[in-house]
């Protein structure tokens, strides 16, 4: 059976380092941290100077990359991909690095996100003879790139980046240079740092989806690409190059209540102190009485200290998850009930029998997980049930890069929360609010850099659906 709790997925991660003897080796370190990114596929795609060599493969980072395999990556720059596909099939051929030679000679690229426009623009260029190697939609940027009028590469990827639309940070690489970009409306992460030179030795370059990435192989946290930076690293130096004037920002919020590292800074923004604010505007928010707190491990642990801080009720870690679980088990012939979620979570029968319990969760998907833990916590034994999430109801689906359900399988699109506290069998239910959410993320409750248009149905862009383009208008009811 397949394992897997009710949580929107991740989308990918990205890594670059430029001017390092060891590249490869620390793009597979990066990677490493940002494996929670993504763990259906990997790769790094290293240049020796001369040549770009890419390797990738289906599975986990530490499982691809052997000594043997990084000893056949060599070079001082190199770029790192780990994918959870959002767009195109899950298969080898979608994973990245995507490499070719082209007219502009060896090129390869690493997305994070989703281009919103891609199938608008490969069935234009499919009719007038383009062949593509994947369905991803990372790979018009290739197409674009080649065909674009501009002589100067940096100028020709500038110009295929004002041509598409949608969520993305890329890196890229060729046999000299790395490239790294963000779209203007700053959808996804992309930091910028420094890995200090050894005996007075130029310091490297490194850029990744988050800080986490950084702390693993010492690189210090420079800034963020900004929205609407192109910035290019070669021999010359690092450039600085604004392809499109940033546009109303659209930094995605979920990175802060679920996708990213605690121990990242996203957006500039410490991921940690902005969950844990969600936890204490959710106690301010929704009060109940009751004798513990407890966090749904992981991503709820650090929601349910702020709320257990600003409540005053003690937080315990009455579940225990076992972090060993693959994607598939055995299961008995004999069913058991919730075996899945059992699985991956364990009741501490000894703290929750005989309590009230607050649990404090980061969203409810399509409700069948938040079911089977309240029941858990029941059958352990427990009085009261009052869950707390930190964040809105996710009532749309995201078109940014990140893995949503249709809509009509999000529980709250077709339930109020009357309703889904029914589903669940809490005692009570409670969201954050979406002005209390901002204002965990900035001092501005009405700050607006912020996308939400999971909680709100309102999306910034002109088109958002990848694979049947159309107006945003039919898609939001
Ligand atoms: Fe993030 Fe939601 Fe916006 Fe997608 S729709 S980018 S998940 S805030």
């Amino acid at each position: 059976m397949e394992i897997e709790l009710d949580k929107l997925h991740e989308e990918c991660g990205v890594v670059a380092v430029y001017s390092h003897p060891e590249a490869a080796k620390l793009c597979y370190l990066g990677l490493h941290a940002l494996q929670h990114r993504g763990q259906e596929s990997a790769g790094i795609a290293a240049s020796d100077g001369h040549r770009l060599t890419v390797y990738k493969s289906m599975g986990l980072v530490a499982d691809i990359f052997g000594h043997g395999v990084l000893s056949k990556l060599p070079g001082t720059h190199a770029i790192g991909h780990t994918r959870y596909s959002t767009a195109g099939d899950s298969a080898l051929l979608n994973a990245q690095p995507i490499q070719v030679d082209c007219n502009r000679g060896q090129i390869a690229i690493a997305h994070n996100g989703n281009i919103v426009n891609a199938a608008e623009l490969r069935k234009r260029f499919e009719l007038n003879g383009s062949i593509f190697q994947t369905s991803s939609d990372t790979e018009i940027v290739l197409h674009l790139i080649a065909q674009s009028h501009e002589t100067a590469l940096p100028d020709a990827l500038a110009d295929a980046l004002r041509r598409i639309e949608g969520a993305f940070s890329f890196v890229l690489a060729t046999s000299d240079h790395i490239f790294a970009a963000r779209d203007p409306r700053g959808f996804r992460p992309l930091a910028m740092g420094r890995v200090p030179g050894k005996d007075g030795g130029p310091d490297a370059m490194a850029f990744a989806s988050e800080t986490c990435a950084f702390d693993l192989i010492g690189a210090h946290y420079e800034r963020d690409v900004k929205p609407g930076e192109l910035v290019v690293v070669g021999p010359e130096g690092v450039h600085s190059h604004f392809y499109s004037p940033a546009l109303p920002q659209s930094q995605c919020i979920f990175e802060h209540v679920y996708f990213a590292r605690p121990d990242s800074l996203v957006f500039g923004l410490s991921v940690q102190a902005a969950r844990a604010e969600m936890g204490r505007q959710l106690a301010r928010e929704s009060a109940v009485d009751a004798d513990l707190v407890v966090g749904v491990p992981d991503s709820g642990l650090t929601a349910a200290l702020g709320y257990a801080s600003e409540s005053g009720i003690p937080m315990q870690f009455g579940l225990v998850r076992n972090h060993y679980v693959g994607r598939t088990f055995i299961e008995p012939e004999q069913r058991v009930r919730d075996f899945g979620v059992k699985l991956k979570l364990n009741p501490v029968r000894q703290l929750l029998a005989g309590k009230r319990v607050i649990l404090i969760d980061d969203s409810i998907v399509r409700g069948t997980t938040s079911q089977k833990i309240v029941r858990l916590v029941r059958d352990a034994g427990a009085t009261e049930v009052h869950m707390r999430i930190s964040c809105p109801p996710t009532t749309s689906p995201c078109y940014y890069g990140v893995d949503t359900p249709e809509r009509r399988q999000l529980i709250a699109a077709r339930k109020d929360v009357e309703e889904v506290r029914e589903f669940i069998g809490a005692d009570t239910l409670a969201y954050l609010s979406l002005e209390g959410l901002r204002k965990s993320c900035s001092d501005d409750a009405r700050d607006s850099r912020f996308c939400t248009s999971c909680y709100t149905g309102h999306y910034p862009t002109q088109y958002v659906d990848l694979q049947q383009i159309r107006p945003m208008e039919t898609v939001v009811e």
